[in-house]
């Protein structure tokens, strides 16, 4: 079993130097093979392979105008080949499988997410210091929590310009509890309004968080001030941290609001079923507030996913289109009726009466039961 653990680090003003060195490194391996993948394949020959790739690489270090990509840790380099070699993989199978957008691999800009992946085994931990290779010994936070043996280490700079480390690490089977078998079962439906609602009558309904609301017209406030701030300038860069560290705030709640509920819901259902966003996407309704949700939708999904995995739980997520809000639990009618939103509630023929996501709740509950049991 592997877990995935991020928590900030407090480099000193000499760490910060190498830090901003490495992230230059991964940057330009990444972006200088990318070119050279794109060029011949405009020329109409085959793909470089990893392996070509990494041949290249030590001829290049040995040159004398590349010398300085031996300065950071030999690793960030060889990562950095191996995320492209990822990039170009998830491009291929995008396409195979039919998936938009394709993404073809882009460069990286410096003004983009910077990190870099080593996965050297000097990487421990030393009180409230992490080790890492070439920085040695940098403050961290969070280290208490890390369990198993640390398989690889990603380095990253948000735009606010705060550090932060995630690391990828392996547990043994005797290394963690999982939470209790409860016997319970559960479906979500996922919606605008509110965030989530159960088919279990004591779950109740989660509303979206007001926080959101809130932050949102701060975000509007603060982008506005930035854009009338001359390019270049000091004021500008300084409204530009501004806005990063609003919308990191907003990022955080959003997580934290989202791991809350995960974990709440793994601890008391055995089983967890939802509809996926491949299916919630057939209704076509494209606005700011859609791809809002769409985003929480998919990370507390996989949440869930990845919880339930941990803790010996099963999640089910509903692939096919099924008329989840359009049938009734009860009796089985499908009631075309209700292709129209605004319909919140409705009578059934069968003389019950629903709500609408209640309803459908129950729906997803029963077809994820119904495909555990083919
Ligand atoms: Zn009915």
């Amino acid at each position: 079993m592997n877990k995935a653990y991020k928590f900030r680090i407090y480099p000193n003003k000499a760490q910060i130097v190498l830090l901003e060195k490495s992230f230059g490194c991964a940057r330009f391996v990444y972006n200088y093979y990318l070119n050279k993948k794109k060029e011949l394949y405009n020329e109409g020959k085959t793909n470089l392979t990893y392996k070509e790739c990494s041949k290249d690489l030590t001829q290049l270090k040995r040159q004398k105008e590349y010398l300085w990509l031996n300065e950071v840790d030999k690793d960030v380099c060889q990562k950095s080949l191996r995320n492209l070699d990822n990039a170009y993989k998830n491009f291929f199978n995008r396409i195979k499988k039919g998936i938009k957008p394709y993404g073809f691999p882009k460069f990286k800009k410096k003004s983009g997410k910077n990190s870099y992946t080593t996965s050297s085994t000097s990487v421990r931990f030393e009180g409230k210091y992490i080790n890492l290779p070439k920085l040695k010994k940098v403050k961290c936070k969070g280290y208490n929590e890390i369990q198993g043996r640390i398989l690889s280490a990603t380095v990253s700079k948000s735009k606010s310009g705060k550090y932060f480390v995630s690391l990828s690490c392996e547990l043994q089977e005797n290394e963690y509890t999982r939470y209790h078998q409860t016997g319970k079962s559960i479906g979500i439906d996922l919606g605008i309004k509110d965030f989530a609602i159960f088919s279990d009558e004591n779950q109740g309904t989660v509303q979206n968080p007001t926080f959101l609301k809130k932050y949102q017209k701060k975000i509007v406030r603060e982008q506005r001030r930035l854009s009338r701030k001359i390019k270049g300038s000091k004021n500008r860069s300084k409204a530009r941290i501004k806005l990063a560290k609003i919308h990191e705030k907003v990022a955080n709640k959003r997580l934290d609001f989202q791991h809350k509920l995960s974990t709440k819901i793994v601890k008391e259902y055995d089983l967890i079923s939802t509809e996926s966003l491949k299916v919630k996407n057939m209704i076509k309704n494209h606005n700011l507030a859609k791809s809002i949700s769409d985003a929480a939708w998919s990370e507390f999904a996989r949440q869930l996913e990845y919880k339930s995995k941990w803790n010996d739980k099963i999640f089910v997520q509903i692939d096919t289109f099924f008329a989840s809000s359009q049938i009734c639990n009860v009796c089985g009618y499908k009631n075309e009726e209700l292709k129209d939103l605004s319909i919140r509630e409705w009578t059934c023929k069968c003389g019950v009466r629903h709500d609408r996501d209640k309803n459908a709740s129950i729906n997803i509950l029963n077809e994820g039961l119904r495909i555990l049991s083919k």
